[in-house]
């Protein structure tokens, strides 16, 4: 496989995704799709490099950001941006026709579908998680084993992982993750290795892992994982959730009696006295000093009013 020829999906362009893109945009890959639903905030300048303020003042969709962040500094590369979360709805339209997918979202559901997808499909799948000063990475190729079987006992957790990632720590798992994969791409080295590492002081341990022969997904073929609840907490005070498929944001505006649309309709901004909730025309919800609670019955209130219909 030549790399002028690779096609490749990113999906999640947070601190780790973006210190990802940031090495492998350089390298001239056919096509990069960077997949994620957030928006740029404030917080995210300390360690995702790919960013502006402009990014944060504007509400920029990270996609969206990143790949104005990338294109600047490659022409060979085509970009491409969706803004929207992955869940079992979506999945297959984002890794279709793709050679390789990272998952960077860190979000355990979200593999697990990906993981599913990326089984039926035999698309080679790395997925990738840095927590503080410590991080994996594993690239399942599909001849031994997958995510599912080191996780299919593990409970999943609903909240994503808080822990702070230094600049430092991205930029340099950033490194390590897209070394192994171009080693990967270019000499076969590394698949079903699966490789865990220290930031500060850089320590690499890496054992091959095996197929349990009870794995749902690459042993039975039995594809189960979903989006069982779609609310998430995020770091801080965010709650997002996602109905997968785009919502009219007229019909929305008009149930809530108010919103600011931006750019060209692309999302709506509705605030509540202090509260705000960002859905984008994609159908995902962000919501912003709601209680979980508060957040399901805004939603399910809309679902009762035909507004989310289609
Ligand atoms: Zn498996």
């Amino acid at each position: 496989m030549h790399l002028n020829t690779f096609n490749l999906v990113v999906i999640g362009a947070g601190a780790l995704g973006c210190a990802i893109l940031e090495n492998l945009g350089k390298i001239d890959l056919s096509s990069i799709k960077i997949v994620d639903g957030d928006i740029v905030s404030k917080d995210n300048l300390k360690n995702q490099a790919l960013y502006s303020e402009d990014d944060a003042r504007f509400l920029r969709y990270k996609s969206d950001a990143a790949k104005s962040a990338l294109e600047s500094k490659n022409s060979k590369t085509n970009f491409i941006s969706e803004h929207f979360y992955v869940g079992e709805l979506r999945i297959d339209g984002v890794i279709g026709g793709a050679d390789m997918v990272i998952d960077a979202t860190d979000n355990i559901r979200t593999r697990l579908i990906i993981n599913d997808a990326c089984s039926r499909r035999k698309i080679p799948f790395l997925f990738a998680s840095l927590r503080g000063n410590n991080g994996l990475f594993c690239i399942v190729d599909w001849k031994y084993a997958c995510f599912n079987c080191i996780y299919r006992n593990s409970k999943p957790k609903d909240a994503e992982d808080c822990s702070r990632i230094s600049a430092h720590s991205a930029a340099t798992a950033g490194k390590l993750i897209s070394d192994g994969l171009i080693a990967f791409l270019e000499r076969k080295t590394g698949q079903n290795l699966f490789t865990s590492f220290s930031v500060d002081p850089i320590s690499i341990f890496a054992v091959r892992i095996n197929q349990d022969e009870r794995c749902e997904t690459c042993s039975a073929h039995a594809y189960r994982h979903r989006l069982e609840n779609g609310f998430i907490q995020m770091c801080g005070n965010g709650i997002k959730f996602s109905i997968q498929r785009p919502v009219d944001l007229g019909k929305l505006s008009q149930e809530l009696k108010g919103g600011d649309f931006k750019d060209g309709r692309s999302a709506l901004l509705y605030k509540d006295e202090e509260k705000t909730v960002f859905v984008s025309n994609m159908g995902d919800f962000l919501f912003t000093g709601y209680e979980k609670d508060e957040a399901k019955d805004f939603i399910s209130g809309l679902f009762s009013s035909g507004a989310l219909d289609v």
